[in-house]
């Protein structure tokens, strides 16, 4: 496979804390890889397709989120994508929202249920920068949270990573949630310009081809300078 479609979802919507800005690291991934990706940006009235092969859900403060699963809702398209192999990466509203349920703006919702989780409002923000060791990856990753819901996953939910600093899913424990190719996570940062190798992962997973690592100085330079954090 050399060209892929990444589909960025309600970036209009799901923006906060430059989410959006994984759609343009996977891109660029891809590219080192031989592989054209096209971004394609779904707004909220759009229709989204069922012929992406990575998915792309972001952060969002309570009333965006709501928005953006009811356009979710009006179809099943990103729950057919996924039965048909595409990769999701949501990341924190997006993460909730791909759960059995969530709390925004006081009232309890129910999510898509493609993870089995379940989020609840927590005693306080989790606000800061976090640092998860990620078990698939073997590896550090770094990133910044902001959110009021914690996360509970279902007996024998894999958790995405275990916290090292920080509050993940609330539990200062786990971050984020794991099950095939759906990926979700608390981590913002963004957390492809932060961790490249999970971009590269992300690329395996869609295409189904290994890589060979990239040097990129600049990168690992960054890496360093946010994991100081
Ligand atoms: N509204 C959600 C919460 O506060 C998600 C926040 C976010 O995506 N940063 O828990």
């Amino acid at each position: 496979m050399t060209q892929i479609r990444v589909v960025r979802i309600h970036n209009e919507l799901l923006g906060t804390y430059g989410d959006q800005g994984n759609a343009e690291v996977l891109a660029f991934r891809a590219k080192f890889h031989g592989i054209t990706a096209n971004i394609i940006d779904v707004s909220y009235s759009d229709p989204l397709p069922r012929n992406g092969n990575i998915y792309l859900l972001g952060g969002a403060e309570d009333s965006a989120q709501l928005l953006s699963l009811e356009a979710l809702r009006r179809e099943r398209a990103l729950e057919d994508a996924i039965d048909d192999g595409a990769v999701l990466l949501a990341i924190c509203a997006g993460f909730q929202i791909v759960g059995n349920s969530f709390w925004a703006n006081g009232r309890e919702v129910e999510g898509l249920g493609i993870l089995d989780v379940a989020s609840v409002p927590g005693k306080k923000r989790c606000v800061g920068e976090v640092k998860t060791k990620c078990s698939i990856l073997n590896l550090e990753l770094s990133g910044f949270e902001n959110h009021s819901g914690v996360t509970k996953l279902s007996s024998g939910v894999q958790r995405f990573a275990s916290v090292s600093t920080g509050f993940g899913n609330g539990d200062k424990k786990t971050d984020g949630a794991l099950s095939g190719n759906v990926f979700g996570t608390y981590m913002h940062g963004p957390i492809l310009a932060r961790n490249p190798e999970l971009a590269d992962l992300l690329l395996t997973r869609a295409t189904g081809r290994q890589f060979s690592k990239i040097e990129d100085p600049l990168a690992t330079k960054y890496a360093h300078i946010a994991a100081r954090y």
